[in-house]
């Protein structure tokens, strides 16, 4: 990590160098180059979340969430990307023994390895709490031995360690497992609609050998804390990204709308077209502030800031698509070409499906509404 932590502004700056211009790019190569992953890592990207005393820049939950904004206001896949690597960080962080931190906490914090988040399976996706990889008891050693298949694993063709949750018995648990692991076979996944430069993964885990010491908490405590934990970062961060989303497409869609004529009139000042404008202004506004309340209530450990994250995520996202269809609606034809409309019309169909998907998200947030009455 650099001497001192990039700001706000040092971020933007390197967002509109060198992330914004390689995005398409990444979107029709379906990776993202391993030149950039460096570059940001030596910029200390990766460590955003973790603490100074494990080479990390601490930010708290507002100020990652600023910067993951404004990568995703670029590029989704290297937003998603570094989610994914935050979620990890937290995790061990949060949840994992002295040694797993000092072990890993820095190499993550520095880029020099790159994690990965492995709980969906291809039976398994909303109900996490069904997931069937699984730990059983190693005959021959002190840990346990994984078998199981985990699929749409976000930057899993790169990644060097695996957070991977399973089964003991009838309660859950988790290991840090390395991508070399014996056993371990990673493929990328089938080509994906959105978030096409996100080098997905498909991992199949076949008697995996884990030591003891590679478990992460406790295994009574799987779900209710490391998963709970890291979604709910997760969460945030995606409902952050998508505040950039809509940004980039309101901006896109002023522009265009401002010199486009139509019917002797610019496209701005047909009314129908300033109603999806003002929709999207006020998508932003709802958006923005909503991920900056959940952002606050997370950070000072606020038992209502996991609820606030799931409202956030859901008005984002949801707000985020609508404004990608608008600006496509508003571009015309022109708005159909490979170009930042329509792939984050791609896009926004994933945010609304990972980490909560709008219905779960609905199911949570009506039941905490039924639950206050
Ligand atoms: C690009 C991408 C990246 C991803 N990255 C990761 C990752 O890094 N790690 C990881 O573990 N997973 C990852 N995932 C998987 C993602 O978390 C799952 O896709 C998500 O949890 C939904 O699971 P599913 O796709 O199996 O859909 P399902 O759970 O089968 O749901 C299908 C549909 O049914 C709806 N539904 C489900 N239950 C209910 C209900 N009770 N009531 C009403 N509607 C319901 C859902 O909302 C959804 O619309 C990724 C997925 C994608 C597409």
């Amino acid at each position: 990590v650099s001497a001192s932590p990039q700001s706000e502004a040092e971020v933007a700056a390197l967002v509109a160098a060198i992330v914004d211009p390689a995005a398409t790019t990444i979107d029709r190569d379906g990776r993202i180059p391993r030149e950039l992953i460096d570059q940001l890592a030596a910029c200390g990207w990766f460590g955003w979340n973790v603490s100074p005393a494990y080479a990390g820049s601490g930010h708290d939950d507002n100020a990652l969430g600023r910067r993951h904004a404004l990568v995703g206001s670029a590029c989704s896949a290297v937003r998603a990307v570094l989610t994914a690597h935050a979620m990890v960080c937290a995790a061990i962080e949060r949840w994992g023994r002295d040694d797993q931190r000092v072990t890993w906490l820095p190499a993550l914090a520095r880029g020099h390895a790159l994690g990965a988040f492995a709980l969906t399976e291809p039976e398994h996706g909303s109900d996490a709490s069904a997931i069937a990889t699984s730990f059983n008891k190693d005959k021959d050693g002190d840990g346990y031995r994984i078998s199981g298949r985990k699929c749409w694993i976000t930057g899993g063709t790169v990644a060097t360690v695996f957070v991977v949750f399973g089964r003991v018995g009838d309660s859950h648990a988790a290991a840090l497992v390395p991508a070399d692991s014996v056993g371990l076979s990673i493929r990328p996944s089938a080509q994906l609609h959105g978030f096409r430069g996100a080098m997905v993964a498909d991992i199949d885990l076949d008697d995996v050998a884990v030591a003891s010491a590679m478990m992460l908490g406790r295994p009574t405590a799987t779900l209710s804390f490391v998963v709970a934990h890291a979604l709910e970062l997760g969460r945030l961060l995606v409902a952050w990204g998508a505040v950039g989303m809509i940004r980039t497409l309101l901006s896109l869609t002023l522009s265009h709308a401002a010199t486009r004529r139509q019917f002797n009139a610019r496209l701005l000042d047909h009314q129908l077209v300033q109603r999806r404008i003002a929709d999207m202004t006020a998508g932003l506004r709802a958006a923005t502030l909503l991920c900056e309340s959940a952002s606050r209530m997370r950070s000072a450990a606020d038992p209502a800031g996991a609820l606030e994250g799931v409202v956030a995520k859901y008005t984002a996202t949801r707000a985020a698509r609508e404004a990608a269809q608008s600006t496509v609606q508003i571009l015309g034809a022109s708005g159909l070409r490979e170009g930042v409309a329509e792939r984050f019309l791609r896009d926004s169909a994933v945010l609304e499906l990972i980490e909560g998907s709008t219905e779960i998200s609905q199911i949570i947030i009506a039941r905490s509404a039924a639950l206050a009455l």
